[in-house]
């Protein structure tokens, strides 16, 4: 009997011991703290995470003797970063791009390991989500989430589009009969209604959580095939994005068609962006900067009038209200530069367009997380939503360049980095 009352203590000390473990919270002192929802930034604030979760946020509130404290009151303190367009397989060579030769000479382990290591960039510096939006060969994306579900790699949050869903022929052009299969590789042929829903279903199986199509590479999808994508998608909770390169037809079926985002849309004219507000359609604008579209191949001269076409649509977009979520786009990585370094050159082009850094801080962030349907756990330092935290040496609403400078990384409340 003696012996059953001693375990019982044993175990009722145990049970208080695990109890103060799991109370002790980690707290961050943060010196400027960025409100994401009122693009302000606030000074001195103490954010509290227990369990992956923040806990609570607020000027003055009381830290425990057991708490791990993380004092950042010299920085800049902000929801973790989100791109909305990214292909972190791909990779072309500088000023050669050559989409055949990547879907020839590299296999999808290959594509996969090197997924992982941009996908690690990412997180490193500052974006701890991700639209993970499609030309990743065969799936490679799917094991890249796996891998960091399972503790094996560390990476950002991937909302994951699979293959790309477009008419006839992807995105490929001059592909010889012969091969006519070529570019199933990364694309599903959807012509009709019932493909669309067809390759929706195989994308869910493969892990998508997110819809991606193309129009207007090859065929133009009408705005009912549009429709069909939205509804089939929606029965899972998955969203469509389309990318559009210019604008026309193809543009006004994608937004009569319920899509949640236009992904480029570079020739967008002013009735479609107005129109874009009044539904809601996100613009995913991918501004490529004038070294992004040198990299390309284009010469300085095609380069720049690519900058101005980006300048004047992102300034039109802005004026008019249409909703925008920042998207890099990049698959080429500048000299010296790593991934997310060289994607990081597209905000020469929000500069010159004068959006202010408040506003593209919010495309990073709320307005990213609304699009990819995540603005209940993610893209605000509040109660209840995961502690996904950055900060830097400077403060971007001077400069929005200022997001270069991260030098800490928290991931659902683990440290990443922290310099
Ligand atoms: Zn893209």
């Amino acid at each position: 009997m003696k012996i059953k009352q001693t375990s019982f203590l044993f175990i009722a000390l145990l049970n208080l011991f695990s109890f103060q473990l799991l109370a002790q919270n980690t707290v961050i002192k943060a010196g400027h703290f960025f409100d994401a929802r009122s693009g302000k930034m606030l000074d001195n604030q103490v954010i509290i995470i227990e369990n992956g979760k923040i806990k609570n946020v607020g000027a003055n509130l009381k830290i425990n003797k057991t708490d791990t404290v993380i004092d950042l009151s010299d920085s800049w303190v902000l929801p973790g970063l989100m791109d909305c367009h990214v292909h972190i397989t791909s990779n072309l060579s500088y000023r050669k791009r050559n989409w055949n030769d990547v879907d020839v000479t590299e296999s999808n382990a290959l594509r996969a390991i090197r997924g992982s290591v941009v996908a690690k960039q990412f997180l490193d510096n500052g974006f701890t989500t991700i639209k993970e939006i499609g030309n990743d060969a065969n799936y490679a994306t799917a094991d890249i989430i796996k891998a960091i579900n399972k503790g094996w790699i560390q990476g950002p949050t991937i909302i994951y589009a699979g293959k790309i869903i477009a008419p006839y022929g992807g995105q490929s052009w001059g592909v010889n009969p012969e091969h006519e299969h070529f570019w199933d590789w990364e694309y599903i042929d959807a012509d009709t209604p019932k493909e669309i829903i067809k390759a929706i279903r195989k994308n869910i199986y493969y892990g998508a959580t997110t819809i991606k199509m193309v129009t207007g590479d090859n065929g133009i999808y009408d705005a009912e095939d549009i429709k069909v994508a939205v509804t089939e998608a929606k029965k899972y909770g998955l969203k469509v994005t389309v990318h559009v390169k210019m604008g026309g037809q193809e543009a006004t079926n994608v937004i009569a068609g319920g899509a949640a985002a236009i992904e480029h849309g570079f020739g967008l004219d002013n009735t479609q962006l107005q129109l874009m507000k009044d539904k809601g359609t996100f613009l995913v604008g991918t501004d490529l900067a004038f070294d992004n579209w040198y990299a390309y191949g284009f010469d300085s001269a095609k380069s720049k009038s690519w900058v101005n076409i980006d300048v004047d649509r992102l300034k039109r977009a802005y004026a008019i209200g249409t909703k925008m979520a920042f998207g890099t786009d990049i698959v080429i990585d500048l000299p010296g530069l790593n991934r997310v370094q060289s994607n990081l050159k597209i905000l020469e082009n929000w500069k010159l367009a004068g959006i202010p850094p408040s506003y593209i801080l919010q495309c990073m962030t709320t307005n990213a997380a609304e699009l990819l349907g995540i603005e209940k756990e993610r893209g605000v330092l509040a109660p209840y939503y995961y502690a996904d935290i950055i900060a830097l040496k400077n403060n971007p609403l001077n400069n929005i360049e200022a997001i270069k400078t991260v030098q800490f990384v928290m991931k659902e409340g683990k440290v990443i980095r922290r310099d």
